[in-house]
């Protein structure tokens, strides 16, 4: 009996243990081998995924200094590429949040070549929409050497470059963040003042003094504010806001449980104001089944046109949704009594918050790896919303548009998957939690699809590749795979995860990496799905 060689090393069949023979494969977190993705990639990670909360194998420090480095090296390799790919991913609205992309932009701001931070610091006001936005920023300028004549400059020009009255309305409703406040920020920054009435908005910030004894008509807001503080009444709170388009964060908290107070600010509430506080307007009796208020809302959420514009991101959404549908905070100490149309609302709004997309008409295998590791961490720093739940959210997305899909959950096993796009979300967040856990095997798609003989022309992975429970490597069952059926199958990998790994390999054109929780991320996958 002669030793058979290719059975002990073949280039057809390598356990994920071993990198591929020839291939630049680097080991994962988890002693399994995959591709490393470039640096591009990794930075639209950070910028869509963030990396609060860690994953399952870095602490939150870890992940961040690993992404802070990836974000350094496109600065240094390209620093107006890197402003320019944070303005369009930021300005779109595509991540779920905005504070990757600040610190971000901070970076480029401080670290990069001039011309590097003049772009960064240019972007300011596109990147920064808002002052919490611009409080971050500040913050984030400490880690990386502080402030210059050039910040300085940029913030400046950011209290001047709007109309003081939309001004006044920023610098009530923002008025301190990250221990920053408008007025740490003015002494910062000196703006010569760019009209009268930014003049006495100013003084009002650094002084807390308004002109006597005619408040000009752009501070209007800034008076009712300074009255709300007085107030004495529900009356007179609700007539502020009337008035003068109050926002929540202006009205003392001593009024914050009265539905008439809510009512009133429900009328211009901004729509991520408004999801944020369906709770708080159930809980005080505002939002009942049937009332006019429940009728506003419903239609609120109903109007696709009005939450692409106002940037709701689906993960917003779903957390909401999750929340509410829950009945209860998360310490607890509040409950309310969810209304059922509000819940369908929200489950609608989800899947209208992505971009809208046309079906590819292909054969999709939507695959989820429900192991372990992605019940560690959270997705966008929402509190029990881990890659697991959020993939499998995510997947009905494209479930919902794509006639011919099939769902798959793996770990070291398949198990074929029953949800669908027609479920509310919290059914199907139930559905997917609930599913055994265990190592990772990132083949098991494609192993299965051959051995069962059914037809796909796209597997679309949603993992965090920290393969390496399988004898063989993804790609080779791939390979394996195309080769059995003839399809030419395309393999797409929706990274959930900011770590620096994929299993699609970069040569091969038939596979692509895309971002989880980026908004076009359906699109995307649609896109080359049909190509
Ligand atoms: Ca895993």
């Amino acid at each position: 009996m002669t030793i058979n060689y290719g059975k002990l090393f073949s280039t057809k069949i390598t356990p994920q243990s071993e990198p591929l023979p020839g291939s630049a494969q680097v080991p994962n977190s988890a002693g399994g081998y995959a591709f490393a993705v470039d640096d591009w990639m990794r930075l639209d990670r950070f910028l869509m995924l963030g990396s609060e909360g860690g994953s399952y194998y870095a602490t939150e420090r870890t992940l961040t200094r690993e992404n802070a480095q990836a974000v350094e090296r496109c600065i240094a390799a390209d620093g107006v590429r890197t402003v320019a790919r944070i303005v369009e991913i930021s300005d779109a609205g595509r991540a779920p949040k905005n504070d990757p992309a600040i610190f971000a932009l901070a970076m480029a701001a401080k670290l990069g070549n001039l011309q590097t931070r003049r772009a960064a610091l240019d972007a300011l006001a596109k990147v920064c929409r808002i002052g919490t936005h611009l409080m971050h920023f500040a913050e984030y300028l400490q880690a990386f050497g502080g402030w210059g004549r050039g910040t300085r400059t940029a913030v400046a020009r950011w209290y001047n470059g709007r109309p003081a009255d939309k001004l006044a309305y920023q610098v009530v409703k923002y008025q301190s963040r990250d221990r920053w406040s408008n007025r740490d920020l003015l002494r910062l920054a000196h703006p010569k003042a760019a009209s009268p009435e930014h003049d006495a908005l100013y003084r009002w910030i650094v002084r807390g003094e308004l002109p006597t004894p005619t408040v000009p008509l752009a501070l209007g807001i800034v008076d009712a504010f300074e009255q709300a503080k007085r107030a004495r009444e529900v009356k007179q709170i609700v007539e502020l806001i009337g008035a003068h388009d109050l926002p929540r964060e202006c009205i003392p908290t001593e009024w914050l449980d009265e539905a008439r107070v809510w009512e009133a600010l429900l009328g211009r509430m901004p729509l991520h104001a408004l999801i944020r506080n369906l709770a708080t307007m159930t809980r005080v009796g505002l939002l009942v089944p049937m009332s006019e208020a429940t009728r506003t809302v419903v239609a609120r959420l109903r109007d696709g046109k009005k939450l692409a514009d106002a940037r709701v991101h689906p993960i917003a959404l779903l957390a909401a949704q999750k929340t509410y549908a829950a009945g209860h905070g998360a310490r607890g100490q509040h409950t309310w009594a969810p209304v059922g149309a509000i819940v369908d609302a929200l489950d609608e709004a989800f899947y209208a918050a992505f971009k809208l997309v046309e079906p590819a008409g292909q054969r999709l295998l939507l695959a989820l790896d429900v192991s372990s590791s992605m019940e560690g961490g959270q997705v966008a720093g929402v509190p029990g919303l881990t890659p697991r739940v959020a993939s499998a959210a995510l997947a009905l997305v494209t479930a919902a548009t794509e006639p011919q899909h099939a769902f798959v959950a793996f770990t070291r096993s398949l198990s074929e998957l029953t949800i669908s796009p027609k479920w509310r979300l919290d059914r199907v967040v139930k559905a997917v939690s609930g599913l055994p856990f265990g190592g990772t095997d990132c083949a098991q798609p494609m192993l299965w699809a051959s051995a069962r003989k059914v037809a796909v022309d796209c597997f679309v992975i949603y993992t965090d590749s920290e393969t390496w429970a399988g004898a063989i490597h993804p790609v080779q069952a791939l390979r394996q795979y195309r080769q059995q059926t003839g399809i030419a199958s395309k393999l797409i990998v929706v990274g959930m995860l900011s770590n620096g790994f994929s299993i699609a390999d970069p040569s091969d054109a038939g596979m692509l990496d895309v971002v989880g929780f980026d908004t076009a991320t359906p699109a995307l996958i649609g896109d080359f799905a049909r190509a």
